[in-house]
């Protein structure tokens, strides 16, 4: 995927010295529309790409104070509330082998009662509907989430503000989804933000005061880790971290996006390498900028003319003039053609 003319078009527009530590800033395409209640209560969206239609693709965002989860369309549009607990975090995976069916499930941390909210998607409606065979306990005040998927089996990591982690490995239980741990280990102190690489094998976890950690994904692996980037003087990152997501691209290349909370800005790093290459800012401009971002979400899928590169999806931490939150959309070759090589 080159897009060399419109790289050196940008590059040019930011005055030809946009590869290194310069911050970029950028402004929203698209908005969802606003959270039905006011103040902090939208935290971590998940892009699901629809199987023959990208235009029919959805982000499916937490409403962490009893909204469960908000289903928007690509335009903003809100299409179904699933109004089922306090959800903190939510990821998403395809193909998921459930008896004869081959399923997209969505998996969210449940606040209330430390559980495993989980449901499918209907493709021809793009609604979702509760798929879980029972109540699936996780680890106690459970927070983050991500999932992954390695061959066959599907994982879901649940973490909390002690810094532990749990990898739960989903099952199918009379034609539903049910989990059991497999893992479980110590980061050192709050974490939240988290992402698998499906075809690395790699997990990045966000230790909010700290830094940026990639463990191995599988679930018998050691938990031996490297420290991407940290906060602090030697780092590029200002906390919290907060969501983390991967844009991926065919043979491992690709970026890992972190959302730099405290300086609202975001990270872009290589994913093979793990190398720091920029930082960018979603200023005001028609939509409003973006502050105080919680969770993100980006994907490498072609949404035909409205997002050819694929597009990022960032909370709004400060939504202005309503007060009410709500999750932005960025052409993503505007952030990676200054940014990469991309
Ligand atoms: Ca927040
Ligand atoms: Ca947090
Ligand atoms: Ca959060
Ligand atoms: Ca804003």
């Amino acid at each position: 995927m080159k897009t060399t003319l419109l790289s050196l078009a940008l590059a040019l527009a930011l005055g030809g010295c946009a590869e290194h530590q310069r911050t970029l800033h950028v402004s929203a395409d698209a908005q969802t529309e606003a959270m039905a209640t006011q103040g902090d209560v939208a935290d971590d969206p998940a892009i699901w790409i629809h199987p023959n239609d990208p235009y029919q693709s959805l982000i499916i965002g937490t409403h962490k104070k009893g909204g469960g989860l908000e289903v928007y369309d690509l335009s903003g549009k809100h299409l179904q509330s699933l109004p089922d607990g306090r959800f903190n975090n939510v990821d998403l995976r395809d193909n998921v082998r459930i008896g004869e069916q081959s399923l997209s499930i969505v998996a969210a941390t449940k606040r209330d009662d430390d559980t495993l909210a989980l449901y499918a998607i209907n493709a021809q409606t793009r609604q979702l509907y509760p798929i879980a065979a029972r109540a699936v306990e996780t680890i106690k005040e459970n927070y983050g989430l991500c999932m992954y998927q390695e061959g066959e089996r599907t994982y879901v990591f649940v973490n909390n503000k002690n810094g532990t982690v749990e990898q739960l490995e989903l099952f199918e239980a009379e034609g539903k989804v049910d989990a059991k741990r497999v893992r479980l280990f110590e980061v050192g102190s709050q974490t939240e933000g988290c992402v698998a690489d499906d075809e690395t094998g790699a997990l990045y976890i966000g230790e909010e005061n700290v830094g940026i950690w990639r463990y191995d994904a599988e679930a018998n692996a050691p938990t031996h880790r490297v420290l991407i980037d940290s906060t602090g003087k030697n780092g590029h990152l200002v906390a919290d971290v907060e969501g983390l997501a991967l844009y991926a691209l065919e043979g491992g290349a690709g970026y890992l996006f972190a959302s730099s909370q405290g300086e609202h800005a975001y990270n872009v790093y290589d994913r093979q390498s793990g190398l720091f290459l920029g930082k960018f800012t979603i200023d005001d401009d028609v939509i409003d900028g973006t502050e105080e971002t919680d969770g993100l979400d980006v994907t490498s899928a072609s949404v035909g003319v409205l997002y050819p590169y694929g597009f990022l999806v960032v909370q709004d931490g400060h939504a202005t003039p309503s007060n009410t939150q709500n999750f932005k959309l960025i052409r993503i070759e505007k952030i990676l053609a200054p940014l990469s090589s991309f």
